[in-house]
């Protein structure tokens, strides 16, 4: 499977490291939103939040239980926002689940 992600898991596309352990990596955004803008994506391929079920979730609670660390080693201080775009509405342009962590200033009250 063609999958930017997934070859960025492998490390055959170059990216910057924020954290990884076995299951999730997570690395700076090519174009951030925000001062600080990481992805934190889980080492299985899940299409999109939209694939998540009972087989596949204890990689997504595993994430959620990594993005305080990773933001606090981050240098994020006072809050940050967690996304994840599902499906073309939402514009989502890489189909392999991820979560963008976004702070490092004040964020928009608008989300969308
Ligand atoms: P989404 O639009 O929610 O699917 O988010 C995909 C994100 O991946 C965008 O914010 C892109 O800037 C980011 N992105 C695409 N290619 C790369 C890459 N090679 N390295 C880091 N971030 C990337």
């Amino acid at each position: 499977m063609d999958c930017l992600f997934c070859s960025i898991i492998k490390g055959d596309i170059p990216s910057k490291k924020a954290y990884e352990d076995e299951l999730c990596y997570a690395f700076y955004d090519i174009a951030p939103q925000a001062a600080v803008h990481i992805l934190v994506i889980p080492k299985l391929h899940i299409s999109s939040a939209d694939e998540i079920n009972a087989q596949n979730s204890v990689y997504v609670s595993h994430i959620f239980e990594c993005i305080p660390k990773i933001a606090k080693e981050a240098g994020i201080t006072n809050g940050y926002r967690v996304i994840t775009n599902c499906g073309s509405d939402a514009c989502q342009s890489v189909k392999h689940l991820h979560f963008h962590v976004l702070g490092g200033e004040q964020l928009s009250e608008k989300m969308a």
